[in-house]
């Protein structure tokens, strides 16, 4: 809750007219709790875990060759039918293991100082802690996400994740209750490190969540923005872990592709892409 009651007395704290975004945040968040406001990030993923899929399950369902091409694995098919039972399984995981997460991890928010009130960031200070967020969360994503891949951790936890050879939009948070609180520990770590607005905090968990779909969606479209960010590794990059599955060594890195190379686990995926790109070339010269 703002501790000013009126646009004035906002006005008066911060020392200066407030950005028609302060007007709307201060307008939406006067009111309302720290708490609940944070509780939005919980909503968030519902609202973006449902709808942002959606045009990838449109594009499968058409079946176009237009679309086609781009299937990173062209023979593996998803039914709607296997879609919802994944979906509906993630939910269910993030009923009874994300919520109380919420619930509990309030104080720590409160404590490491998410903030509410204003000024709002600027978009230079938003856009370099989310950077800050992603370089951070890959790096000890790496870390964790190798360390599930020994013997225990695959058997006990892992192998839920891995359960889809082909990934889909909805297989981006498929995974063991256990491996959902062990990787979310890495998306805390930026915030918890460099402390941000509630509102870079909503940016960075929605833009995290957008990217993990991007990467489980089963497609490499050569449009894709992201393709324009250095060292992204994309839905080709993160398939290739999932197709070669449990003695995968290979790709272990949620976003980037620098863990992998510095620490040499990329090997088996660069071999194979030689595979691939001297097969392509082929096809090519011969259609
Ligand atoms: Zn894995
Ligand atoms: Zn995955």
């Amino acid at each position: 809750m703002l501790p000013y009651q009126t646009l004035e007395e906002a006005q008066i704290s911060v020392g200066r007219n407030l950005t028609f975004g302060e007007t709307l945040w201060f307008k939406y968040s006067a009111q309302k709790s720290d708490y609940l406001l944070y509780c939005h990030n919980t909503l968030f993923f519902f609202i973006f875990y449902t709808l942002v899929p959606l045009p990838w399950v449109m594009i499968q369902r058409l079946r176009s060759h237009k679309f086609d091409r781009f299937k990173i694995q062209p023979r593996a098919t998803h039914s709607l039918s296997e879609m919802i039972h994944c979906y509906t399984k993630v939910l269910l995981t993030f009923v009874y293991s994300v919520c109380p997460l919420q619930i509990l991890s309030y104080p720590i928010i409160k404590w490491i100082g998410i903030r509410t009130s204003l000024a709002l960031p600027s978009w230079g200070e938003m856009l370099s802690q989310v950077l800050v967020y992603f370089l951070v969360e890959d790096y000890a994503n790496y870390w964790l996400h190798r360390m599930l891949h020994c013997k225990w951790g695959y058997d006990k936890i892992h192998r839920v994740h891995h359960q889809y050879l082909a990934p889909m939009v909805f297989a981006a948070p498929y995974a063991h209750w256990a491996e959902v609180l062990i990787l979310g520990f890495a998306s805390f770590l930026g915030p918890l490190m460099v402390p941000c607005h509630m509102i870079t905090f909503w940016l960075w968990f929605i833009l995290r969540q957008i990217e993990a779909i991007e990467t489980h969606s089963g497609y490499e479209f050569p449009w894709s923005p992201s393709k324009y960010i250095p060292f992204y590794g994309g839905a080709i990059y993160h398939d290739y872990h999932h197709f070669v599955g449990e003695s995968c060594n290979s790709n272990f890195a949620s976003v980037f592709t620098y863990c992998d190379t510095i620490y040499g686990t990329n090997k088996g995926y660069q071999y194979q892409k030689r595979i691939f790109e001297k097969r392509e070339k082929g096809r090519r010269r011969s259609s």
